[in-house]
Formats: structure tokens, sequence, C-alpha cells
């Protein structure tokens, strides 16, 4: 995302600022066409039972079925809709950062568009942001999904709260609510959407959970397979190594490449030893394999360290001081 201090280009902040609301819903929309009208008066009712100003911010990630259509005649008949519509499928991260970029509420909602998330559940989100949490994840429970999704998640979940400390059920739950500076704090790209509670717990913000109904996919078919989990472990590993090594990426590839060398410096040397000394074996250096695993560590070791310079070079470079904290209040 964008900087919180840079203006958006593409909108005057003053306009932004004068056409706030109280919620902006966004949803990511790829090729769910039977979904949209049922969702969007389940929506709509749930949000006027709320009481305040809104907005539905649709954004139509390529579908190739009558989604767009759909939205359109949505968005003809009633002014709360809005609606993106990208060239072609860039997944969900660039939808979710699309709207993110547009909306006018004080608090987000993402939501999915498959009707499997119930929009009167959004009561339970606003009463945690009320308690002063900035990130309210839903937990879909009972979820009701196939096992062949549940499980792996289950073990991606566990991973993940292990991994980075952010400890939630169901993270990559798409039916989520946000106070918008979150929003404008966490840099989203690739398929980091599943982390964002993760993102925003690195940069400060309060993170909680509240569990949610969840219902079965009645139309249309799931976007996502089994290759996500590869994907999400991948990025999860990215995740942490952001989280931990991105101010100091030499601190993790130079201790590394340090040990690497260091251990190969006395393998070597313990073969040298072992030719020359009176107590050693004599057997000649260039015979002995463990030469070879010595050299080998040598120059992993080195070129790690290099990585871990050329690394700090990188961060050296693209430099900017709003990455490096987060104010919550500035008293003047
Ligand atoms: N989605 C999207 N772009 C994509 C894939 C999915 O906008 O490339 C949307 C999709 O329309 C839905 C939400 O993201 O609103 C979640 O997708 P899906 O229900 O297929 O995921 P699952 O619930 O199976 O994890
Ligand atoms: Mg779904």
């Amino acid at each position: 995302m964008q900087n919180s201090t840079s203006p958006r280009p593409d909108t005057a902040p003053e306009l932004v600022q004068e056409a706030r609301l109280g919620i902006s819903v966004v949803v990511p929309v790829y090729n769910e066409e039977q979904s949209l009208r049922p969702l969007y008066h389940a929506l709509t009712a749930a949000l006027e039972r709320l009481g305040q100003s809104y907005e539905i911010l649709f954004v139509d990630d390529g579908s190739r079925d009558g989604s767009f259509a759909t939205l359109t005649a949505l968005h003809e008949q009633d002014q709360h809709v809005r609606v993106i519509r990208f060239r072609r499928n860039f997944g969900k991260t660039p939808a979710l950062v699309a709207g993110f970029s547009h909306v006018r509420g004080d608090i987000v909602f993402t939501m999915d568009a498959d009707l499997q998330d119930d929009p009167e559940e959004m009561a339970k989100f606003i009463e945690k942001l009320d308690e002063g949490y900035d990130l309210v994840s839903g937990w879909k429970y009972p979820r009701h999904d196939p096992i062949t999704k549940t499980f792996p998640s289950f073990f991606f979940n566990r991973m993940v709260s292990v991994t980075t400390g952010v400890r939630l059920h169901d993270i990559n739950c798409g039916f989520k609510a946000y106070r918008r500076e979150v929003l404008d704090d966490v840099k989203l790209y690739g398929e980091l959407h599943r982390f964002i509670p993760v993102l925003a717990h690195e940069r400060g913000f309060r993170v909680t959970e509240v569990k949610v109904r969840h219902h079965k996919r009645k139309f249309g078919k799931s976007k996502y397979g089994a290759r996500r989990f590869l994907r999400g472990f991948l990025d999860l590993m990215m995740v942490v190594f952001l989280m931990q090594y991105l101010q100091t990426p030499l601190r993790l590839f130079g201790a590394i490449g340090l040990l690497a060398t260091v251990a190969g410096v006395l393998v070597d040397l313990y073969i040298v030893l072992d030719r020359f000394l009176p107590i050693g074996s004599h057997q000649e250096i260039h015979t002995r394999p463990l030469l070879f695993v010595g050299i080998l560590l040598i120059v992993f070791g080195i070129s790690f360290i290099l990585t871990g310079l050329q690394s700090e070079m990188i961060r050296h470079f693209a430099y900017r001081p709003d990455d490096e904290y987060s104010i919550k209040q500035v008293l003047d």
C-alpha cells in the first residue's frame, strides 16, 4: 500500500476527507455472477441496520462471466454501489489493494463474494473495533468447506501462529474489518492478502478475531486449489524473513556465512595439520574427500556474506523513513 503521508495519486486528499463515510465494504469478485445479487441484498440489509453511512465497493477481478453486467446494474440502481473493473484477472491481493486505495470509509470490511460469509456478523466486528482493536479477523466456525481445504488450512494456521506470534485460528478468512489506518500502512503484493494480520501486527496494530457463521459455497467454484499451500508456505517464509531481518539482513546472511566459513577453514586446517604434524596420519591432502567439504563450506560461506552485504546495499538505497516506524498519535 501507499504511505500514509504520500497523497493518493488518483484522488485529491481534500476530496477524500470531505467524502468520509462510516463503513466501506470491499468485495473482490472473480466469476461470481450468481452470488452477486443475493450478496448485495444481504449486505445492504445488514448495513442499513448498522445505521452508519456506507458504500459497497466491488472489484471485478477480470471476470469472464456476467459478473460485471450484474455489478453495472446494481451500480445504476443504488448509489452506494461502486465498481472497479480490472482489465484481466490479477488475483485477490491486487483486487483488495485497488479497493483499499479507493475506499472512503473509516472502517473497511472485506468480504468474499461467494456468500460464504454472513453480512449479519458485521456488528460483532464493529464491537471489537470499538474495544480498541485495529484489525478484526473472522474465524469461520464451524467451517463448511471440504476436508481437503480445512485440514491443510489447520496446519497452515498453526505454522503461522508459531512462526509469527500472531495467534489466529483462521488467518486467511476473507471476512475482516480494519481501521483505515491499517490499510494505509501495510504493503500488499503477490498473494500477501493472507498475511495482512501478520503485517499489521508487525507495524504495531492490535489484531484480534471473532467467530463468524460460515456457509457452504452455493454457486460457482472455489478459485483456489491445493497449490496454494505450497505457495502459502513459501510466502510464510518470506514474511517471517521480512519481519525478522528486513531491517538488518546482514545479521542473518552474515551469521550463516561466517559459521560456514569458519567451519570450512577448520575442516581444511585439520587436513593440513594431519598431513604435517608428527602426531598426524600423514595422508596426502589431495586424496582426502573431506578437503572438498571444507572448500565448499568456505565458498558457500563467503557468498552468503556477500549476499548479506548486497542486501544491506539494497536496503540503503531503498531507504524511506516511513518504513522504519508507524505513528499512532502526535501531540503537537
Ligand atoms: N477472487 C478474486 N480473484 C481471484 C480469485 C478469487 O477476486 O483471482 C475472489 C473470489 O471471487 C471470492 C474471493 O476472492 O470472492 C475468495 O475466493 P474463493 O471463494 O474462490 O476462495 P475460497 O473461499 O475457496 O478460499
Ligand atoms: Mg470462498
